[in-house]
């Protein structure tokens, strides 16, 4: 019988498991996708979308649907949803693996903070015109800075209060060419950047050292301890190890 792996996504790295994943003969892949993004790029196989309903949720799934296996193949912001898999797995007594692309190493013009709270507590006196690269959903942290003016740049238009400026809307990867041109047109001052990592948003951070401009570097949150590998190879070197 076919073992069942269930990804959950919303990254590059769990479109490219899936599609090597799929390739197993004896593996049977559902990748969960949150459903945020109005057109999301969807992988290879079976593809769910949509929240599970907390931990709760996420058991009944894993029990109804016979998962065997479970790969957190989620961004690295997404903490909510990889506490919720690490609580579930022990609840069902399934593996679980977490593909974790690294961070970005720092440099000297970063100003690292812990949150986009204290992101924003910092603008006020680093900067004017401001590159907002971090994504739509927490955008009303920014809000009440009624005195700058912001570059929002984000897949799917905002739904929430956002700060003064223009709203950018365009999906990574993006070349240093067009971050530099970008940051050039809008005369900005300073980028605010979440830690993600990963290759297809970093051209932000080669032009802002370019043009020498501070980058307000959001560091990561906690995630839960267990298993944790770099890149999808290793990923499809596990899921073998399981079957
Ligand atoms: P989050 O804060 O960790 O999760 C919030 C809730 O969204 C979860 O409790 C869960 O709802 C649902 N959810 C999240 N990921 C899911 C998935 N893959 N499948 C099914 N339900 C999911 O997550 P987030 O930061 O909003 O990110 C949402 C999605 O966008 C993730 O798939 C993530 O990989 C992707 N993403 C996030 C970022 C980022 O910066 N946060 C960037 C790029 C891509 P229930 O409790 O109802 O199950």
């Amino acid at each position: 019988m076919k073992k069942r792996l269930l990804i959950l996504g919303g990254t590059t790295e769990a479109t490219q498991l899936a599609t090597q994943a799929a390739k197993i003969p004896s593996l049977e892949v559902i990748s969960s996708l949150a459903g945020r993004t109005q057109q999301p790029i969807n992988p290879t196989g079976t593809v769910r979308s949509g929240g599970f309903g907390g931990v709760e949720g996420l058991v009944h799934y894993l029990q109804d649907q016979q998962i065997d296996l479970l790969i957190d193949a989620t961004h690295p912001f997404a903490a909510q949803i990889s506490w919720n898999a690490a609580t579930a797995v022990d609840r069902v007594s399934i593996p679980r693996l977490s593909i974790v692309r690294p961070a970005w190493e720092s440099e000297p013009h970063w100003i690292e903070v812990e949150s986009n709270e204290a992101a924003a507590a910092i603008l006020p006196n680093l900067a004017q015109r401001i590159f907002l690269t971090i994504g739509r959903q927490e955008l009303s942290t920014f809000a009440h800075l009624t005195d700058l003016w912001f570059l929002m740049r984000m897949i799917d238009p905002p739904k929430t209060v956002i700060p003064p400026g223009e709203v950018l809307l365009a999906r990574a990867p993006f070349s240093v060419e067009q971050e530099r041109a970008w940051m050039q047109h809008y005369q900005i001052q300073a980028i605010v950047s979440k830690n993600s990592g990963g290759d297809a948003t970093v051209s932000k951070l080669i032009a802002a050292r370019e043009l020498n401009l501070p980058v307000v570097m959001v560091q990561r949150p906690p995630m839960p301890d267990g298993k944790t590998v770099s890149d999808v190879e290793l990923a499809l070197l596990w899921i073998n190890q399981h079957l």
